[in-house]
Parts: structure tokens; sequence; C-alpha cells
């Protein structure tokens, strides 16, 4: 097979995404009373609606209504006013109800759209594009056709089989916990041409539905599921080709790799002559390939018909509009306020966006910077904690709000470096979970932004805190990290080194500066490494006056 970089030459890819995003953070089911609760004791929340026993009558979670809205209106989506629900018909074990309630051609939401900020390596597929928009990055916007409400089915355990699969299994046992669950979907247009450009759109996606707070988006756990439709086309051709659905794409990773091969495949069978069938295939990453699960059933198979136990539902403007005022503050406007009140760059600003919490983070060590409450700026999640911490350095007094500016990019290349190694070096750590906190990383770049130590030293200071749970001024202490930037004692150190080296004066006087770099590394030397370069340069210059040219 050839390799994707040479495929997308000669072939274009047309993607489109179903996204699965379980609203794990709700109280009870889609139509019933049921809890809901993640890892429960098997078949402990079920009840007559949601196993669909005889007389039982769904009643709408208006909870879960209100989620469906607010993920609308975060992805530009139209709110439709009067939608219903639709049976969806089909027999298999983990639905006892033999029926999933969907929606049916008018969803909550429709005609939405995401623009996605594709740059960096990830613009490097993008081999139909110029050079110079490869290398500087471009926007692409991405349709959304709608996001629906459907609820989710039971679980099923094979056992016996390998990696509890299916084949192989000699009995399966069935979790009714899960079925009832409600579940939005939202699919794309096909209008993303690239693996990386899908893998974008899920994770932009992810930050915005956990800004929302409507589900935990675990890919792990399996609430927030994604299945990618993908065809080709040669390029300068309109119509498209037909299309295989990709399952199991259950990380990042796996969405990327899955529709990559895939990619490489289609164009192997097309250019030999073959035809593509419409067909659902298993993304296998340890083999990394993909099988056919099922050829594809048609929406008549189904037999959707309106569900006759739910009247159509109507959203009123009221409610429409109280929603929209319980909006956050979305990941790209709070990316455009790190911009314009602080002056990061707009990649500074994405990156730390892309995680909630380190976002959140940033705001409270930002407000402590410009004096502030730490609070007042870090929105409702923030926790007390940053509030009752001490500043740590002492004699460190709140810097001028203006002064506080200059903190924001070594403060945001902490976050982004050094804090995302150390998270990704310590598996799934948050990090709310180590010893970072606002004050402290905030003290650790004033520590190096005033001189006091080097960026060198920083890092080591960095590691400290992390390992030892302890302020950054009390390792420097303790380790006699800090610079020497005492001016008087400075001052006796260059008069040393002057004192004792006469003719290297005399020397430099005459016109030989480059000695300058000498008298510097004897300072160094005088003050033990630990003098402030830049003052001893300062005064070295002042002290050995003009040499004659
Ligand atoms: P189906 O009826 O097979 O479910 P849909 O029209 O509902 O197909 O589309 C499902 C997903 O597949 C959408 O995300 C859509 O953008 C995408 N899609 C549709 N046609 C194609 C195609 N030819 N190539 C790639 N993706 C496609
Ligand atoms: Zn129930
Ligand atoms: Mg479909």
């Amino acid at each position: 097979m050839r390799m994707l970089q040479e495929v997308l030459k000669d072939w274009e890819a047309v993607i489109g995404l179903e996204i699965h995003a379980e609203l794990t953070t709700l109280e009870t089911k889609m139509f019933c009373g049921c809890k809901l609760e993640f890892g429960a004791s098997p078949n402990t929340h079920t009840c007559p609606v949601c196993l669909g026993l005889p007389g039982a009558l769904p009643v709408p979670n208006r909870a879960a209504i209100e989620s469906i809205v607010l993920a609308g209106l975060a992805t530009n989506c139209d709110i439709e006013k009067r939608s219903m629900f639709y049976r969806k018909n089909y027999m298999y074990p983990d639905m006892s109800k033999n029926f999933q309630t969907t929606q049916g051609p008018i969803a909550f939401c429709m005609r939405g759209h995401l623009d996605l900020a594709v740059d960096g390596a990830a613009a490097k597929e993008r081999i139909d594009l110029p050079e110079a928009v490869q290398d500087g990055g471009y926007t692409a916007h991405i349709g959304i056709t709608r996001i629906h409400m459907e609820e989710d089915a039971g679980k099923m355990n094979h056992v016996g089989g390998s990696e509890g699969r299916i084949a192989g299994a000699t009995h399966s046992m069935i979790d009714y916990n899960r079925c009832g669950t409600p579940l939005i979907e939202l699919v794309t247009e096909p209008d993303l041409r690239t693996p990386e450009e899908a893998r974008l759109f899920m994770q932009k996606l992810r930050q915005i539905y956990l800004a929302l707070g409507i589900s935990d988006c675990s890919m792990e756990e399996g609430s927030l599921r994604c299945d990618g439709n993908v065809s080709l086309r040669r390029r300068g051709e309109k119509r498209m080709g037909t299309k295989t659905e990709l399952k199991n794409m259950n990380s990042f990773k796996n969405l990327h790799d899955g529709l990559a091969f895939e990619i490489c495949r289609q164009a192997e069978v097309l250019e030999e002559g073959g035809i593509i069938y419409q067909e659902t295939r298993h993304w296998d990453p340890s083999a990394k390939r993909t099988l056919v699960m099922r050829v594809k059933e048609t929406a008549d198979d189904y037999r959707l018909f309106p569900e006759p136990d739910l009247a159509p539902y109507d959203l009123t403007d009221e409610f429409i509009e109280s929603v929209r005022k319980k909006l956050p503050e979305l990941p790209d406007e709070k990316a455009g306020r790190f911009e314009s009140s602080f002056g990061l760059s707009s990649y500074d600003a994405r990156h730390l966006v892309e995680n909630g919490s380190v976002a959140e983070f940033f705001d409270k060590a930002m407000a402590l910077a410009e004096g502030g409450a730490p609070d007042a700026l870090a929105g409702e999640g923030a926790t007390a904690a940053g509030g009752a911490e001490p500043l740590g350095v002492a004699g460190h007094a709140p810097a001028a709000p203006g002064a506080a500016a200059s903190l924001a990019k070594p403060l945001a290349n902490l976050l982004i470096n050094d804090l995302t190694a150390y998270l990704n070096a310590h598996d799934g750590l948050e990090l709310a979970q180590t010893f970072l906190t606002p004050a402290r990383a905030l003290d650790l770049v004033r520590l190096t932004d005033t001189g006091a130590i080097s960026s060198k030293q920083a890092k080591e200071v960095f590691a400290a805190v992390l390992e030892e749970d302890r302020d950054p001024a009390a390792i420097v202490a303790q380790r006699g990290m800090e610079q020497v930037s005492d001016l008087g004692a400075i001052e006796a150190a260059v008069d040393r080194v002057l004192a004792e080296n006469h003719d290297e004066v005399a020397l430099y006087l005459g016109g030989k500066v480059q000695l300058f770099g000498f008298f510097v590394g004897q300072c160094m030397k005088a003050t033990a490494g630990q003098g402030n370069p830049k003052m001893i340069n300062e005064i070295l210059k002042k002290k050995l006056g003009q040499p004659s040219a």
C-alpha cells in the first residue's frame, strides 16, 4: 500500500463524522427516572420504561433537552422549535425495547458549523494547498448537518473470547444500566479533507462539550464515540465516491490512523480497478487494518416512524433564550480574550485553552499577577483554593497592572511546554493532582523575570516544586540558587577583580576590548557563579571606563 502523502496527490479524501456523546453529567435517563451512574453494579438502574415493558410510557428529560440546545448554540446551529421523536426498529439483545427512540428528519439542532485552525504538522496533510499555506496554516470551515437526541443501548459483556470480543466467546452477559442514557449525535457535512482535520474537529468538539459541562467526554469509557465516513475521488472530480464507515475510533490517534489507513486501502482497490462497497468496517489498531463488519443497512430497514407515545416537542423562545444565557465562555472566546488582554500569540492562546483546567489555572495566575483576587476572572469553575494561597515569595509584592502582561508569555510557555511534558510523562495525571498552584507558577516565572534565577535554574526549581510540594522561593533559598543581585556585593567583587588584574586592565584600556569577557568570567568566579550577569556587565563597564580607540 502507498503512503498517505502519496495517495493524497492523486486522490481527494472526503470525510464526514458522526459523533455520539453521552450526557453523563445528568442525574437521570432520557425517558425515565432511573439514575445515571457509570460503573454501578449491573442491572441495578432499570425500570419498566427503559426496559420497554408493556404499558410503560416515556417522559422526556427536560435537562437533556437543555443540554442538546446548549450544544447546538455552541456550534452555531439553528434551534428547531418543533421536532419529534421517532422509533428506529431493530432487534438486538442490548436493547430490550426492540427499538431505539431517536429523532427524524428534523432534529433539535440543524445547520451549524465550526471553524478549525489547522497549522503545524496538521496542515501538511493538505498537499493540495500551496506550500506557503501549508506552512502558515489555514482555517477549515466544517458544516454541521444536525445534532439529534437519542438514547443509548445496554452493554454486552462477551465472556470467554479474547479481548472481550464476541468471536470465540462462550456466552454473553447484558447490563441494561446504560440503556436509556441520553445521547446526542452530531453529524457533520462531508467537509473534512484529511485525517488531521477530522482529529482536530473531534478535539475541538470535545473541548466545547467539556466547557458546556454536558458530558465527561471520555473516549476510553465510551461516553464520546466517533464513526468516520470516508470516500475518495480523483483530484478535480466533483462527484463523491462510495463511502465506508469506520467504527471503533476510541482515541484521537485511532481516529487519525484508521482514516489514514482506510484512505490508502480504498486508493489501492480503486487503482486496481476494483469497486468500494458501502460497508461498515472495524479499525484494528494493533493489526493496523480495517475489517468488514457488515454491509450497510438502509434507513428503510429500520422502519423509522414517529413515536406514538411522545407528542411533538415544542421549544419556546423563552426556553431557548434562558439556555443561551447559560452559555459559558467557549474555548474560541477564551483564546481571543487571552490574546487581547494578555498579548499572547494566537498559537499560545489556542494551546492554553485546549485543556480547560490549564486555561482556568492561567486565568488565576494572571489575576494574581495583576494583584486582584484570583477568582475575579476565573469564572464559576474557580475554586476557593487559589484565593487562599499566599504569594509564596517573601518580598514579592503584587506587580502593578501592565507589568503583569510581561509575565503572560513566560507563564504560557511554562504551562504549554514544561507542564504538558510533565503531565504526558505521568500518564493520565491531571493538573489539579500536581503540586503546582497558580501562585507557585507565578512565583517561578517572576523569579526568572527579575533575574533572581536563570532560566536553566528555573527548570530545576519547576521539577523540585512538583516533586517536593514546596514553594519556589523555599527551594531557591535552600539550594542557594539565588543569583546575587545585591549591588554592594557585586561592586565589591568587581573592585577585587580589577585590583588583582592590573595588567589586563591596562591592556583593555589600551584598546584590547576582547578582554571584557575575561573580566566577566573573573567576576562570576568571585561571586561563586551566582552574580547576576546583567549587573556584573553594567558595573564592569562603568568601573573600567572607556578604552582608547
Ligand atoms: P448514511 O445514510 O449512510 O448514514 P448519511 O448521509 O447520513 O449517510 O451521512 C453520514 C455521514 O457520512 C455524514 O457525516 C456525511 O457527511 C458523511 N458522508 C455522506 N456521504 C459521504 C461520502 N460520499 N463520502 C464521505 N462521507 C460521506
Ligand atoms: Zn428506567
Ligand atoms: Mg446516517
